[in-house]
């Protein structure tokens, strides 16, 4: 299978500053994220790894210079590291590259790092959405450890500096390759690249430093949202590491439809049934808005399917001013069950109101009435 250049599948230059880099695949990463594309999972999955692989070698200042250099193979290939999780058809390296992608700390494990951010999914009546509520949600997330501090050692002692790799995580190493001395770069085994020895772990979190909780978190759904609105609720995601601040919380919102309210972008559609002698002679009815309930009249010789709007009877807009309409859909509804003495009623207004009453015994009313009369 060729690959395509992990410059091209970034949209980035080959001078891209690291920044750039990261900032391309942030954004390609977001649009592509299997959980934003529900009904086309299957390419943005493809997608998605594309992407995460390109990112992969270019944010590593050591793969990217190897990319540059040996293409692919300098990446990729033997003796530079390779690139795990990826090969294979499946997906299961989604969960790293989801917290590396949202956790934006890169592959630097010395330094304080942001939390990863949470996804919290948050169903709401049709009028919340509308009009907007405050409500406590829980949310299961990491915390810092209280017993410990967050250092991971049991109280009253300390972890102390991995002696193998004097602090830093990573031991370079020097190879020699087919393309000449390479310098690389792999995990300390001693620490794991935590660049810290625990001789004795705190038993609360295990060496962690980190707990789970779960926490209620107050949020503020603006009036206006739809299904599909992202709200962003900062600093209340996973705990950061090393001291690094929280990641942030995003609820989604998901709005439950309406007995018979419909939503077209701020405007609400509802239909109101209207008997045939309502539509023909006009009438005032009662109509269902969000504030309750408002006189409407309906003009003498309203046809099924006029649309009527109601200024200012929709939604609010999402963090502005102002409100959609709501349009009233008439529905005229045809009587289904009449008794004989409507039937002649009906049959004699027939005949009143056509122009050519011959026509009327001929043709549809006509067999109309052989129906009804036999
Ligand atoms: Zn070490
Ligand atoms: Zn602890």
């Amino acid at each position: 299978m060729s690959k395509r250049d992990y410059y091209e599948v970034l949209g980035v230059s080959r001078e891209a500053s690291a920044d750039d880099i990261k900032k391309a695949y942030r954004k390609l990463a977001r649009q592509y994220h299997p959980d934003a594309n529900p009904d086309n999972k299957k390419y943005s999955e493809e997608k998605f790894k594309e992407i995460a692989e390109a990112y992969e070698v270019l944010s590593d200042p050591e793969k990217r210079a190897g990319y540059d250099r040996f293409g692919h193979a300098g990446a990729n290939g033997q003796g530079f590291g390779g690139f795990g999780g990826f090969g294979g058809g499946d997906f299961s390296g989604l969960g790293d590259i989801f917290d590396m992608f949202f956790g934006g700390g890169g592959r630097s494990r010395r330094g304080p790092e942001k939390g990863s951010d949470l996804r919290v999914d948050m169903e709401i009546a049709f009028e919340e959405a509308a009009f907007g509520l405050e409500k406590d949600i829980k949310v299961p997330r990491s915390e810092g450890c209280g017993t410990c501090g967050g250092t991971g050692a049991a109280p009253g002692t300390k972890a102390q500096t991995c002696p193998a790799c004097n602090g830093a995580g990573q031991i370079q190493y020097a190879q020699s390759t087919p393309f000449g001395r390479v310098v690389q770069s792999r995990t300390c085994d001693r620490c794991r690249g935590a660049g810290k020895i625990i001789e004795k772990p705190c038993s609360t979190c295990h060496g962690a430093g980190q707990v789970r909780k779960t926490r209620s978190i107050h949020v503020k759904i603006p009036a206006g949202v739809d299904s599909g609105t992202r709200l962003r609720v900062a600093g209340e995601g996973e705990s950061g590491l090393r001291g690094g601040p929280r990641g942030d919380l995003y609820v989604y919102i998901y709005v439950r439809p309406h007995k018979f309210f419909r939503r077209d972008g701020n405007d609400v559609v509802v239909e109101v049934p209207l008997s045939f002698a309502q539509a023909a002679l006009g009438d005032e009815v009662e109509v269902d808005t969000l504030d309750g309930k408002t006189a409407f009249k309906i003009p003498e010789g309203t046809q099924t399917g006029s649309v009527f709007r109601l200024r200012g009877k929709g939604v609010p807009h999402l963090g502005g001013h102002g409100r959609g309409d709501q349009h009233v859909v008439v529905k005229v509804v045809t009587p289904t069950k009449l008794t004989e003495k409507q039937k002649e009623l009906i049959l004699e207004f027939a005949k009143l109101g056509n122009e050519n009453p011959a026509g009327v015994e001929k043709g549809f009313f006509g067999k109309v009435k052989d129906a009804f009369m036999g």
